[in-house]
């Protein structure tokens, strides 16, 4: 999708430092890191957030939470990780294409501000 930052990380045309690649996910450590490990996992293909209607299609969401579930034992997330999709103008996204993030080697307090 034109003008999309996500998609612009996906085919490389904005850098990213990129921890894993395959046809349909790749995973970059986030910019701002907002703990020890901060990645976050995409689709390589264009979805709005949590609410669009084709996140349910196929196996996109298997695919990502298998990528997750690895990032996290390979970043040495055993004592725990946080993984989180913020949908929408009150759930704070600020990126308009489907992300996961994963957080982790810290402990994190709930609830969220
Ligand atoms: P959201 O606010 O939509 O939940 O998450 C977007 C995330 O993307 C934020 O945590 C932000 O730090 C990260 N981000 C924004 N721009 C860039 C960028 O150019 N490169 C990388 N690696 N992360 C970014
Ligand atoms: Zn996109």
């Amino acid at each position: 999708m034109d003008n999309c930052l996500f998609c612009k990380i996906v085919d490389g045309s904005v850098p990213a430092e990129v921890v894993y690649r395959d046809e349909s996910v790749v995973a970059f450590k986030d910019i701002n890191p907002q703990a020890p490990v901060h990645l976050l996992v995409i689709p390589t293909k264009h979805l709005s957030g949590v609410s669009d209607s084709s996140v349910t299609e196929g196996d996109t969401l298997n695919k990502l939470f298998k990528v997750v579930a690895d990032l996290a034992d390979k970043n040495g997330c055993e004592k725990g990780y946080r993984v989180v999709s913020n949908c929408g103008e009150d759930g704070g996204q600020t990126v308009p294409h489907l992300h996961f993030h994963l957080l982790g080697k810290r402990h994190l307090n709930w609830p969220p501000g």
